[in-house]
């Protein structure tokens, strides 16, 4: 992690050194220019990115931030008194109905953008290897798991079969039909926490993930009656992560469920002594879809009202938890964007877009409705940020888009780096919400965050309001508040 860091920060570094040259570079002198298209290729040596006032102003809205508990006291709003906000619940429409209020009494322009939402509800959720090993006559294993969103359920009395472990993919086919069908296939992919402790939660949890996205509709290919996978996260004290499912159309929709890792390695420890059998019980629901919403925000522009920075967060949440770092937090710091602009009396010259995103988890039904009924504005659309690591300690901004954008951003990596959070570091897709407006051309950007526990809590009942520490939410609150107003003040068009 430090290595990693220490690495960044040189980075950032050079980067400050080669645009403070390019600042101070005459017409005529050849070599510094020629340093400068390396890393800046703008047709001008020397564009003015950022007025001194703006970046008087980009420090203010740091310091506001650093002393600011509003984004704490939203997210405690969201996880505590309003709870766990899964698509078409009672309380993701209670949650529209705050932020609203809320971003109204900020003095914004408030609209509800009508989205229709997937609306699955959990049911009850229960297995035990009842044949095993070793097994003292008449007793069972309990086996702690949670189902996968948008799974079926199993018939009402459960299913009772042999489990077959596999690692992986190859391991699955390798098997063949044969040997899977009529079973439960058990894919026992672990979350790689020596990864996540170096600071790459994010790539740990994408190397483990495409299991429960994939791995049921692959087992089902084989004829499996069922699909479990191992909790993609690194929480101990066996506590289950869900997250969606993504059933293939050419495959049966089976039962599948995460297992919590301890359960995981009792199964990979009793497997090969010898057959082992569950009996699993899933009774989900999926109701027909449910009317929800985006939340949309507008602090108009003074002089471009028409183009938009959007500043941005996901609303609704998993079920078990109360979806305080995923995603109250990246809700809460949006808010702060616009709280901070506000509470300064600054003035953006582009309008700051504040969005609570409407079923990320479970659909991205709400990105995707926004990009394709806004797509006839997307030349308005400036950037996008979205917020959705949680809430450690942010390191700098994830970018997603040409190679250029990073100079743009130089003078605000300069402020941020007062905070800690100088790093500028390209990413493919850098927020699920925005990326289909990424698609079309708009400048994404996001958080660099600390990855190191985010994934022991995320989808799991440990979400909860206790894992936030307020400092480091504030600092993703400067992030937020310093680059949207960066953004929507900046002299210069962003390369796209
Ligand atoms: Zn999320």
């Amino acid at each position: 992690m430090l290595r990693l860091v220490a690495g960044h920060l040189f980075g950032g570094v050079l980067l400050f050194v080669s645009l403070s040259l390019g600042e101070a570079a005459s017409p005529r002198d050849s070599a510094v220019p020629e340093k400068i298209e390396a890393t800046s290729p703008s047709p001008s040596p020397t564009p003015q990115l950022y007025s001194a006032q703006t970046l008087a102003e980009l420090k203010q809205l740091q310091q506001a931030a650093l002393a600011s508990d509003y984004a704490y006291r939203q997210v405690a709003h969201l996880s505590n008194n309003i709870g766990a906000r899964l698509s078409g619940s009672a309380q993701a429409q209670k949650a529209v109905d705050y932020v609203a209020g809320e971003l109204k009494a900020l003095g914004l322009a408030v609209q509800l953008e009508k989205v229709m939402v997937p609306h699955w509800v959990r049911g009850e959720e229960t297995a035990a290897l009842v044949q095993f090993p070793g097994q003292a006559p008449g007793t069972s294993q309990k086996i702690v798991l949670t189902a996968l969103g948008g799974s079926v359920a199993t018939p009402r009395e459960g299913l009772t079969a042999e489990v077959v472990v596999v690692r992986d993919f190859d391991e699955l086919q390798s098997l063949g039909k044969e040997k899977v069908q009529g079973r439960i296939v058990f894919f026992n992919y672990p979350y790689d926490r020596r990864m996540a402790a170096e600071g790459r939660g994010g790539e740990a949890y994408g190397e483990a993930v495409v299991y429960r996205s994939d791995g049921p509709s692959a087992a089902a290919r084989l004829g499996a009656v069922a699909a479990l996978i191992r909790s993609v996260g690194g929480a101990a004290c066996r506590l289950p992560h869900t997250g969606a499912t993504d059933y293939a159309q050419n495959a049966a929709k089976i039962p599948a469920a995460a297992v919590t890792d301890e359960d995981a390695e009792l199964i990979a420890a009793l497997a090969p002594q010898g057959p082992v059998k569950m009996h699993l019980l899933l009774t989900p629901q999926e109701l027909p879809d449910a009317v929800s919403y985006n939340v949309i925000g507008d602090l108009k522009g003074s002089e471009h009202p028409e183009q938009v920075v959007i500043v941005s967060g996901h609303l609704d949440s998993w079920d078990l938890g109360t979806g305080a770092i995923d995603d109250g937090a990246g809700v809460a710091v949006a808010m702060q964007a616009a709280n901070l602009v506000r509470q300064l009396g600054l003035h953006p010259r582009r309008t700051i877009r504040v969005i609570a995103w409407m079923n990320e988890e479970n659909g991205l039904r709400g990105g995707k409705t926004y990009a394709s009924e806004h797509a006839k504005q997307v030349a308005d659309h400036f950037a996008a940020i979205e917020t959705d690591g949680g809430a450690g300690h942010p390191l700098g901004i994830y970018i997603a888009g040409k190679r250029e954008l990073k100079a743009r951003l130089g003078p605000v990596a300069k402020v941020l780096q007062a905070s800690g959070a100088g790093l500028l570091e390209f990413r493919d897709e850098v927020g699920a919400d925005i990326n289909p407006l990424a698609k079309l051309g708009v400048p994404n950007f996001s958080l660099i965050q600390d990855s190191r526990f985010y994934f022991d809590y995320h989808h799991t009942a440990a979400d909860t309001l206790d894992k936030i520490d307020p400092k480091e939410l504030a600092e993703n609150g400067v992030i937020n508040a310093v680059l949207a107003y960066a953004l929507a003040n900046l002299e210069q068009p962003l390369p796209r």
